[in-house]
C-alpha cells in the first residue's frame, strides 16, 4: 500500500461529469508497482456511455465557464497550483508507486506540473485580441480569441501529472473544459490531481478523468462530434491513428510524439559539461521521456575520452526501488519495455557496437536494467532510427559539422536536440541546422513551463506551454461590423 499523509488523495474511482463513480458493470483493472510487483489496487475500465456522458456534461460546464472572468477562472486554477504544492510529497509518493520514478525526480515532476496551473493561469489574462485597421469606411474589423470548447486529452505513462496539467492548465485557464484519459500504468496521479482540482473550487464537469481501455475511449473521444479538440502526448503510431479517426469529425488537434534526439558533443566542448549534460538528458526517469538522448554523436577527436568519463559515470548510477534513498534509475515500465532496450542492444552488438557499461537486465530482477553505455554505434543499427524509451547511450563517432548535422536530421522525427560547443559560429550554424522543435544548446534539461515544447516532422503538431501553449485552445474569430 502507498501511505500517505492525507490517505483521500488514493481514490480507486473515476470522475466523470463531476462525480466519482465505479464502472456500471463494475469491471475494474489492476495497478501495479513496476519496482516491486505489488497491486496496487484497481480502477474502474469505463465504457463508451461514460465517456459520452462525461462530454455531455463537460459541453454544459464549458457554456458557463467560459462567461467566467479570465481573472476567476485564474483564481481557482492559483488554488490548485497552491494545492498540488502543498500536497507535493504525496503526490510524488503516489506517482513513485505506480511510474517508478526516483522519488526527486517524482517531486520535481510535481513543481513541474503543478507549473503550468500558475503559468497558464497569469498567462489567460493576457489573451487579447485584435482591432485591425478597415478596409472600408463605415467597416470595423475586430477579433476575438474564444476558447475551443470541450476537449479531450490523452496522455502517457512517463509523466504522469505533468502531460495532463500541460494540457488542462492551458483549456481551462482560457474557458475550455476537458475530459481527460490517463495511462492506465498511471491513473492515480491523475485522479489525485482532480481531487485537488475538486477542493480548489473547479466546478463540476470541466474535468473528467476517465479511466479503462486506451481504443474505447479514444474511439469516442474522437468520433463524438461535441469534442472540438483532442490533444494527445505518446508514441508516434498512435498519434497517427488518433489523427485519422479525428478527421471525419474535422477537430483540432494537439500532438506530442516520439523523439529521436541527437546529442552532439562537439571538439571544442567543455568535455565534463556534456559529459553530465548527456547523463541528465539520457537516464532522466531511466531513460523514459521523449526528449530523452537517443543518439549520442561525439567528434573523433575526443570521442575516447568522452566515452571513458561518460562511462565511467553511468557505471556508478544506482539502479532501485525510486522510493529508496539514493537512487537514481528505477524500473522500466514494463517487461515489454525491457525487451525493447534488450532487442535493440543484441541489434547494435550484432553490428559491431562495443559494451562500455551495463548491456543487462539489472540484477535486482524484475524491470531493472543496467545503465547501458555502446560504443562504435552506427548509423546501420535500430537505436539510429527508434527511439530506445530505456537507459541505453549508443555513441557515435563524427568529423564535421555537415556530416553530423546530416546524420541528426536523418529521422523522421523532430522534438528534441541538444549540442555542446563554445564556438559561437558553430553554435549558430548547429542551432538553424538542426531539425528539432526544441535545441539545447550545451544544457541537457530544456522542459519549463515558460517555453513552447512540441516537435517538427513526425515528432507532432502543435506547443504546449509558454505563451504559445495558449494559441492551442483559441480560435480566431473575425467580427465585421458595417454600417458604422
Ligand atoms: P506507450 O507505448 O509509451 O504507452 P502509447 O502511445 O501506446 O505509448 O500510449 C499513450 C497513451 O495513448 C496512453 O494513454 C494509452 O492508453 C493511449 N492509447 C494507446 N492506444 C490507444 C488507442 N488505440 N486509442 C486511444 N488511445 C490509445
Amino acid at each position: 500500500m502507498i501511505s500517505l499523509k492525507d490517505p483521500s488523495l488514493f481514490t480507486q474511482q473515476a470522475y466523470v461529469g463531476g462525480e466519482w463513480v465505479d464502472a456500471p458493470d463494475g469491471k475494474t483493472a489492476e495497478v501495479t508497482n513496476p519496482a516491486t510487483g505489488e497491486v496496487l489496487g484497481t480502477v474502474p475500465v469505463l465504457g463508451r456511455d461514460e465517456v459520452a456522458h462525461a462530454i455531455d456534461v463537460a459541453e454544459k460546464a464549458q457554456k458557463l465557464w467560459k462567461k467566467r472572468t479570465a481573472k476567476e477562472r485564474a483564481g481557482i486554477l492559483m488554488k490548485w497550483y497552491d494545492l498540488m504544492m502543498e500536497n507535493q510529497d504525496d503526490l510524488a509518493a503516489l506517482m513513485t508507486a505506480e511510474q517508478g520514478k526516483p522519488l526527486t525526480e517524482a517531486k520535481g515532476e510535481i513543481a513541474y506540473g503543478s507549473s503550468f496551473l500558475q503559468w497558464f493561469a497569469e498567462e489567460a489574462k493576457r489573451v487579447y485580441g485584435d482591432v485591425i485597421p478597415t478596409f472600408a469606411e463605415g467597416r470595423r474589423v475586430m477579433v476575438l480569441k474564444e476558447p475551443i470548447g470541450v476537449c479531450a486529452a490523452i496522455t502517457p505513462w512517463n509523466f504522469p501529472t505533468a502531460m495532463i496539467t500541460r494540457k488542462a492548465a492551458p483549456a481551462l485557464a482560457v474557458g475550455c473544459a476537458m475530459v481527460v484519459k490517463p495511462a492506465m500504468e498511471t491513473p492515480y496521479s491523475a485522479l489525485a490531481m482532480a481531487i485537488l482540482a475538486e477542493r480548489a473550487g473547479l466546478p463540476k464537469g470541466l474535468l473528467s478523468i476517465v479511466t479503462g481501455d486506451a481504443p474505447v475511449i479514444g474511439a469516442e473521444m474522437t468520433e463524438n462530434a461535441k469534442v472540438r479538440k483532442l490533444t494527445f502526448t505518446g508514441s508516434t503510431a498512435i498519434g497517427r491513428l488518433l489523427m485519422r479517426q479525428c478527421s471525419d469529425t474535422v477537430k483540432k488537434v494537439s500532438l506530442e510524439l516520439g523523439g529521436n534526439a541527437p546529442f552532439i558533443v562537439c571538439e571544442d566542448a567543455d568535455i565534463d559539461a556534456a559529459v553530465e549534460g548527456a547523463i541528465a538528458s539520457k537516464y532522466r526517469n531511466a531513460g523514459q521521456t521523449c526528449v530523452c538522448a537517443n543518439r549520442l554523436f561525439v567528434h573523433d577527436a575526443i570521442y575516447d575520452e568522452f566515452a571513458e568519463k561518460y562511462a565511467a559515470k553511468v557505471a556508478k548510477m544506482t539502479v532501485g526501488n525510486g522510493a529508496d534513498e539514493g537512487v537514481v534509475i528505477g524500473p522500466l515500465i514494463t517487461e515489454k519495455a525491457v525487451e525493447k532496450v534488450e532487442s535493440q542492444i543484441a541489434d547494435a552488438v550484432a553490428k559491431g557496437g562495443r559494451i562500455l557499461t551495463g548491456g543487462k537486465r539489472h540484477e535486482k530482477g524484475g524491470s531493472f536494467f543496467q545503465p547501458t553505455v555502446i560504443a562504435d554505434a552506427t548509423r546501420e543499427m535500430t537505436v539510429f532510427r527508434e527511439e530506445t524509451f530505456g537507459p541505453m547511450a549508443p555513441l557515435i563517432r563524427f568529423k564535421t559539422d555537415d556530416e553530423v548535422l546530416e546524420m541528426a536530421n536523418d529521422s523522421e522525427f523532430g522534438l528534441a536536440s541538444y549540442f555542446y560547443s563554445r564556438d559561437i559560429n558553430r553554435i549558430w550554424k548547429l542551432a538553424e541546422g538542426l531539425e528539432s522543435g526544441i535545441v539545447g544548446v550545451n544544457t541537457g534539461i530544456i522542459s519549463t513551463e515558460v517555453a513552447p515544447f512540441g516537435g517538427v516532422k513526425q515528432s507532432g503538431v502543435g506547443r504546449e506551454g509558454s505563451k504559445y501553449g495558449v494559441e492551442d485552445y483559441l480560435e480566431v474569430k473575425y467580427v465585421c461590423m458595417g454600417g458604422v
